[in-house]
């Protein structure tokens, strides 16, 4: 006999080990109900994956629901938010336990590690997708605008870049990797490490931040664009992966870093005269950020090698 719903919820999404005070009725009613702390408030993003876009069909379950939620993490770090509350809203052709169990496992294992409360969710029958939608706190008036870079900010980037871009060729058969290589750009593109420490990095310090998920360079014309700025990045600063720096040729060069995609970097405007406090505050919470440019009142973005070329 096939799975009812309430018998699917209650085996693979209803006990997890996170609890938090804040809940105060999770999955179970019409409804879940949270409390935000005095002089707080909340930040919600919605993430949509859908098979044959964002995944495929075949890819490992657990890398799909790490993935997920990893990208809506990094979506709330850059607005200087601390993760608290989950919702899925998740669509299946069909019951498959296995997949379930794996799925499950690979978003609760995440949402673990930052404490985040899977609260509720609905669960339809269609094509596979999935839906997260994740509620972040921050203190009152607090949160890094996406539209505050401003001439003479510093831009910082967290990554490493280029790895979740290098698997997809590799998967691809658009390049061969060394096993090694192959391996490690394959755990970064399913179980990328999102940069939660950096929400409180940034806050009360950063101009503004971005996402890089869209690839560097689209990402970050539409971040100066926002603030109707312009910059000059140099590449040869970027942080790249070990594994894109060792096949760099073969893999396209700039291309790969510039355009791939990067579900879990992150590129900060931070004023220069704070720039002293803020790589204090990046080695305080074991970030690893890199300053590759600055921001410019004309608008574009240039990229430049160190002789000044630009590509
Ligand atoms: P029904 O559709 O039978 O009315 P609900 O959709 O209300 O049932 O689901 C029952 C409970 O399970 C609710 O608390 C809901 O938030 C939760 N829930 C449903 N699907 C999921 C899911 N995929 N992940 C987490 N919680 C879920
Ligand atoms: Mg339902």
């Amino acid at each position: 006999m096939p799975l009812s719903e309430f018998e699917l919820i209650a085996r693979y999404f209803r006990d997890q080990p996170v609890e938090r005070e804040d809940v105060v009725q999770g999955i179970g009613d019409d409804c879940a109900e949270v409390t935000i702390a005095d002089g707080h408030e909340m930040l919600v993003d919605v993430s949509c994956f859908a098979e044959g876009g964002h995944f495929q069909a075949g890819d490992d379950p657990a890398g799909i629901g790490h993935r997920a939620l990893a990208y809506a993490l990094t979506r709330l770090a850059a607005c200087g938010a601390e993760p608290a509350w989950l919702t899925l809203a998740l669509t299946l052709p069909r019951v498959d336990e296995q997949w379930l169990r794996d799925f499950s496992g690979g978003l609760l294992r995440l949402a673990q590690r930052h404490r985040v409360a899977l609260v509720g969710g609905d669960t339809t029958r269609g094509p596979l997708t999935v839906g997260l939608q994740l509620h972040g706190l921050l203190p009152m008036g607090s949160a890094v605008p996406a539209n505050g870079a401003r001439p003479g900010d510093l831009l910082y980037i967290i990554g490493p870049l280029g790895a979740a871009g290098l698997a997809v060729l590799s998967l691809a058969g658009e390049l061969q990797l060394p096993i090694q290589q192959r391996q490690d750009v394959l755990e970064w593109l399913y179980h990328p490490e999102p940069p939660v420490a950096a929400a409180a990095a940034l806050r009360g310090l950063a101009h503004g931040a971005c996402p890089l998920a869209d690839g560097l360079a689209q990402s970050l014309a539409g971040f100066l664009d926002n603030a109707g700025v312009g910059a000059t990045v140099q590449v040869q600063r970027l942080p790249l992966s070990p594994a894109v720096e060792a096949s760099f040729d073969q893999a396209g060069g700039w291309n790969l870093p510039l355009h791939g995609q990067d579900p879990c970097g992150l590129c900060i405007a931070v004023p220069a005269e704070r720039q002293a406090e803020w790589e204090q505050r990046l080695a305080a919470h074991g970030l690893m950020g890199r300053w590759v440019g600055i921001v410019e009142p004309r608008p574009g973005l240039r990229c430049v090698l160190d002789d000044g070329t630009e590509i």
